[in-house]
């Protein structure tokens, strides 16, 4: 447990996540409480022109040797530890990046660890980057705006600069103001993953009522039609869950329905997350290639069969090979493979394996997710059961899954980070020339509207003069996304 007393809450969530990032699954009081380890202290004083920030103990603490490569920026905010912070109250964005600052050196102190991504506790870096690309600032400058300001180390900021031009790219293509994506959620899946948090539900509930959840499903794309005439699709992605747990003729019906229902004469790509083996058939691969899906995901998250088993996959390696093996059959010529890393058990080697097998099967793009253990996942909620196993995320993981994304001709293009991640890391999408999302990114960098249809989805609509997002969500819970419909239709009608 760590106290967290503040004299002003107007920074609290910024301390709040710079110390989860260094003490990621520990607790925190905002009054002292007995048996707590360390309380963090921040006082403003009357004039509002220091902040005296300081780390009191309450149980010993044997400090820790410093890393070597502090870096002239981490020592100089050291040297000054004592000292109160010189702030403007009127310049948040300065004054929180001051705080942190502070706050980063006193954990270095504590821990003896970098975070490789410094203080920046956001998740979209590569944001960042590119607001100062657009700005007119070099890859240099950014580079060394990045180290002073958030103490970012050299690898993560080459890696979000790579991202953001290759980014940056990819997006020329589209046109912002009058283009738009669209977003299908599926929510059924065979069976719920260990870490899952997303809206899934298993299909083996829905047996024989799935056909209710299309037809609410299809009254909202028509909505949605209806209200976007006039605007270029640029993407649709099919997500969820899983869209294949539907049977082939659903999938027949529905793509049918989304020919039918919306103009995908101008669009760049169709996106069918095949997502689980134990959901693929040759039958519905067939059914996306008629429909002119264009990419498809077949995710393992890892080729271990030991891990696929505790993970609560049901699906063995050689199925993930023979569906790959049967989308390439089918001429599918844009497969992506999801992989996850820090998954219960799982250790250098383990990565190490899935990546040789990933390389023998030749995908066209990786997704490489560090394992974040959100609340409503069943490794949260069943921490008992779960406590025993053993969860590391490592810089040498995943810098063994950039190695081989290299070799195998790829470059990162999008790039995200989510709380709670396993060693405090990011999600990076890794693409083959002219095999890369652009979904993906477009969800990532928030530089367009995205309408958004079914069970738990999101529909973000931008305001690009104002710099503003406006959203309307639906209902997790498929039994209410079916009977309130109507109440969400109109929702997303009024806001679109
Ligand atoms: S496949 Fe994805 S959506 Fe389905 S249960 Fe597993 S993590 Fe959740």
């Amino acid at each position: 447990m760590i106290e967290i007393l503040l004299n002003d809450k107007a920074y609290e969530q910024d301390i709040r996540e710079l110390l989860m990032a260094f003490y990621p699954g520990e607790t925190f009081s905002y009054e002292p409480v007995s048996g707590s380890d360390f309380s963090v202290e921040g006082m403003v004083d009357s004039a509002r022109t220091h902040f005296n920030l300081k780390i009191i103990s309450h149980k010993r603490v044997d400090f820790p040797a410093l890393p070597a490569d502090l870096g002239e920026e981490i020592e100089s905010e050291m040297e000054q530890a004592d000292e109160p912070v010189e702030v403007h109250y009127e310049n948040r964005t300065e004054t929180k990046s001051r705080i942190k600052k502070r706050l980063y050196a006193l954990l270095v102190l504590r821990t003896g660890r970098l975070l490789p991504w410094g203080t920046l506790t956001g998740i979209r870096p590569v944001k960042i980057v590119m607001t100062k690309l657009e700005e007119g600032m070099t890859e240099e400058e950014i580079a060394a705006y990045m180290k002073e300001t958030y103490y970012t180390s050299r690898a993560k900021i080459a890696l979000a600069v790579k991202t953001a031009v290759h980014e940056k790219e990819l997006l020329k293509q589209l046109d912002y103001e009058n283009g738009y994506s669209l977003y299908i959620g599926i929510p059924f899946c065979p069976t719920t993953c260990l870490y899952c948090s997303f809206t899934s539900f298993p299909i083996s509930q829905w047996k024989g009522r799935t056909g209710l959840y299309l037809e609410a499903l299809y009254h909202e794309m028509r909505s949605v039609a209806q209200s976007m005439k006039g605007k270029n699709l640029d993407s649709v992605y099919f997500g969820g869950g899983t869209p294949t747990s539907l049977e082939a003729r659903e999938l027949d019906w529905l793509l049918e329905k989304l020919e039918s229902t919306f103009d995908l004469s101008g669009i760049k790509e169709l996106t069918v997350e095949a997502g689980r083996p134990d959901s693929i058939t040759r039958e519905k691969l067939s059914v996306l290639k008629k429909h002119g899906v264009t990419r498809i995901s077949v995710n393992p998250q890892t080729m271990n069969q030991g891990t696929l088993d505790l993970i609560g996959r049901r699906h063995t390696v050689d199925m993930v090979k023979e569906c790959f093996a049967m989308a390439r059959e089918e001429g599918f010529d844009n497969i992506n493979m999801d992989l996850i890393v820090g998954l219960p058990e799982e250790r250098l080697e383990d990565v190490h394996n899935t990546m040789e097998e990933i390389r023998r099967l030749g995908p066209d793009s990786v997704t490489v997710h560090s394992l974040a253990i959100k609340r409503a996942a069943r490794l949260n909620t069943m921490k008992e059961v779960y406590k025993d196993l053993r969860i590391t995320g490592t810089q040498e993981m995943i810098d063994m899954t950039a190695r081989y994304a290299a070799d195998m001709g790829m470059e990162p293009y999008y790039l995200y980070r989510q709380k709670n991640m396993a060693g405090n890391f990011e999600n990076v999408g890794y693409a083959k020339p002219g095999k890369a999302c652009l979904y993906n990114i477009l969800i990532m960098e928030e530089q367009q509207t995205i309408a958004a249809c079914g069970a738990g989805s999101t529909t973000k609509v931008l305001y690009r003069g104002e710099n503003r997002i406006e959203r309307a969500e639906n209902v997790k819970d498929v039994e209410q996304y079916i009977s309130r419909i109507d109440e969400m239709i109109e929702r997303k009608r009024k806001l679109l």
